[in-house]
């Protein structure tokens, strides 16, 4: 039998490839490669989505973090509070602007950042709160804009996995100072290369934002500050344009299956991680938690079914930051979900008889093992 993967790019352009070629060829035909008018009305597009006033695209979706923390004047001898259970990129963007990340612990149903431990993270040099919307699931917004608001904190929304995600009906991205989004090829929102934005609500600092991303130009050969150079580029927007327009399409499809497997799965020894009452997610991932983790992500991948860790080892256990100090136990709940969690293969695209037969090669290992133990 043909193998099932985590994440299908070929079955989605299938649905849209005219669409995407004549895009392309639009770009070609006008040679407008960097900036010009496909980026402009993806930026406006995308601002419209989110439903912020204005939308900066660039260059990926860690440079959108770094660039959005510089715009907002984070730099040396400052403390950004945020997670150890995501992406490298989220901290390093951090540590790229001379901030320290201070990593706080996740909670155990959700696995997103625990408002308490934010509170309780706060030191005199804390400046902001970098939270992440993992696996496409949003943070408690309403506490922690609360704790912003008590301690005149910035909050950044890392959304890279949350395109079009809502908290209390409302999207992601509107509730921080800024959001930044991914628009790597596996995002909800993928391009077919590299590309980012960061969206915002106060047009001052989206403006910063961009002449950063741009050499810190003001105009052509006037340079206000040192900046980088990271743009999005002319195919990438008019990629995302297209896209863009069945965004929504695409999550209502991963919602449905999400659902689907939690039917599926009921009654197996696993839990799924949890949405939250307020919450609209758009699972980027299907996670479950499971004792036995790795036998069975070994069983699943022989048995051809494409699953993923995201991710195995915490940030705060990472050789990269073994300067923080912060040994086994520091993070419990993160630390645990490390050991347990699975990805299931999940895409708009995915056929319910697949999902059917992960399920059902999901429910075999637990059979399995307790044969065995028989
Ligand atoms: C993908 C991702 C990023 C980084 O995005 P790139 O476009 O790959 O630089 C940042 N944060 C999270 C949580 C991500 O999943």
């Amino acid at each position: 039998m043909a193998g099932i993967p985590l994440v299908d790019l070929k079955a989605q352009y299938a649905t849209i490839k005219t669409e995407i070629d004549a895009a392309m060829a639009r770009v070609l035909a006008d040679t407008s490669f960097i900036g010009g008018k496909e980026v402009e009305r993806f930026e406006q597009a995308f601002a419209a989505y989110c439903g912020t006033p204005g939308c900066v695209g660039v260059g990926n979706g860690t440079d959108a973090i770094y660039i959005a923390l510089r715009a907002a004047g984070i730099g040396a001898g400052d403390e950004v509070i945020t997670v150890a259970n995501t992406f490298i990129a989220t901290t390093e963007a951090i540590g790229q602007t001379g901030a320290t990340p201070v990593m706080v612990d996740a909670l155990d149903d959700t696995l997103l950042i625990d408002p308490a431990a934010i509170e309780a993270a706060i030191t005199p040099r804390t400046r902001a709160i970098l939270v992440v919307h993992l696996y496409g699931q949003p943070c408690d917004m309403d506490r922690i804009m609360a704790i912003a608001g008590r301690h005149k904190l910035l909050v950044v929304e890392d959304s890279a996995q949350a395109h079009g995600a809502r908290w209390n009906g409302k999207r992601v991205g509107t509730f921080g100072d800024f959001a930044t989004f991914s628009f790597y090829p596996g995002k909800n929102l993928g391009a077919y290369g590299d590309g980012g934005a960061i969206v915002g609500r106060d047009p001052a600092l989206l403006a910063r934002a961009r002449m950063i991303a741009n050499h810190g130009r003001k105009e052509k050969y006037t340079h206000e500050m040192e900046g980088v150079n990271s743009r999005l580029d002319g195919l990438q927007a008019a990629i995302l344009g297209v896209k863009l327009a069945r965004l929504d399409d695409w999550n209502a499809a991963r919602r449905r299956l999400a659902a689907r497997y939690r039917e599926r799965l009921a009654g197996l020894p696993l839990r799924c991680v949890t949405e939250h009452a307020k919450a609209e997610g758009v699972y980027h991932l299907m996670v479950v938690r499971l004792a036995e983790r790795d036998r069975i992500e070994a069983a699943m991948k022989a048995a051809g079914i494409g699953v993923g860790v995201h991710y195995p080892l915490p940030l705060h256990r990472q050789p990269a930051y073994a300067h923080l100090g912060m040994p086994e136990g520091s993070l419990p709940v993160s630390e645990a979900a490390a050991r347990e969690i699975l990805s299931l293969p999940l895409f708009p695209e995915l056929a319910d008889a697949d999902l059917d037969r992960v399920a059902d090669v999901l429910a075999a290992q637990f059979r399995s093992s307790a044969e065995a133990a028989d």
